[in-house]
């Protein structure tokens, strides 16, 4: 029997004793998803912040060549003023470098991996999630080349991810029973497909599913954040993600990594 990493089965009662664990795993993985969605957040404040600090630095400095002129008391008052300025923005842009620094690793610390034994784990996983929802969860396809470099965690999470959403559509709407995986490879990508037979996805509604915050579910239910979060760590792969799907048809998402580590790393720079 397989056990989830987090579990030690000491239980009386395995079979409940591994889906809590099964749900305790979930949890952490969608939480340190929100995690890496914030961090994405806080490294496009901080570039959007460096040009106006940039445009206070070089006023300040200008301030300072008139307070030169002024004369001694009123100017030696101005320029103290001006230096204060000045430190706390290098203070500002020592941050900004720091949280750059954090969230610019994209590409580091990536391994061979085998979509196919992730597949496996997120199988593992999600099964207790879907079962009791009458959903049923097949793997399909044997793709030439089944490796590609990534962070296992994050690619777990983006499979996690689009099961939970998808058996969550099934079970608010009724509608819908099977998710399917179909696994290939064009020599240069694994190409998977997870597809769904649930309500599907209204047309003006599919454009924005990958916005951060946006969601269709009650307040308190969702955040939005998921499908924001897959899209980036897709792309921290050097992968693309897409999604098709018509109401009442069921829902397609699409996602491409690429087999080669250096192209990995070249199309998560864009
Ligand atoms: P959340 O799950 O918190 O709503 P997501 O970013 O994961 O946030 O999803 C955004 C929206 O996309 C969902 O609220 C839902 O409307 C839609 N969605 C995602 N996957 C599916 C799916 N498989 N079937 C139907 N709708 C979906």
């Amino acid at each position: 029997m397989r056990t989830s990493p987090i579990s030690e089965d000491h239980s009386p009662l395995p079979e409940d004793r591994e889906g809590l664990t099964d749900k305790k795993r979930l949890q952490e993985l969608i939480q340190a998803s929100k995690l890496a969605l914030l961090g994405q957040l806080a490294a496009g404040i901080a570039h959007e912040l460096r040009n106006p600090l940039a445009v206070l630095r070089i006023e300040s400095d200008e301030i300072a060549l008139l307070a030169k002129a002024l004369p001694s008391e009123a100017g030696g008052a101005a320029l103290r003023h001006c230096e204060t300025l000045n430190r706390n923005i290098g203070k500002m842009v020592s941050i900004i470098d720091r949280i750059q620094s954090m969230s610019s690793n994209a590409g580091t610390g990536f391994k061979k991996l085998d979509i196919r034994e992730i597949l496996g784990e997120v199988e593992h996983w999600s099964r207790r999630l879907i079962e009791p929802l009458g959903i049923s969860l097949s793997l399909e396809g044997q793709p030439s080349d089944p490796h590609f470099y990534g962070n296992e965690t994050q690619i777990e999470e983006v499979f996690l991810n689009l099961i939970r959403n998808a058996s969550e559509a099934m079970r608010s709407s009724g509608h819908g029973s099977s998710i399917r995986i179909r696994t290939e490879s064009d020599g240069r990508h694994i190409v998977i497909a997870v597809e769904d037979d649930g309500p599907g996805i209204p047309e003006d509604v599919l454009p924005r599913i990958f916005d951060p915050f946006f969601t269709t579910k009650p307040e308190g239910e969702g955040v939005g954040l998921g499908l924001s979060i897959v899209a980036e760590m897709i792309k921290a792969h050097g992968g693309a993600i897409d999604a098709q799907s018509a109401p009442g048809s069921g829902t397609r998402f699409r996602i491409v990594l690429p087999h080669d580590r250096r192209l990995a790393a070249r199309e998560a720079r864009g």
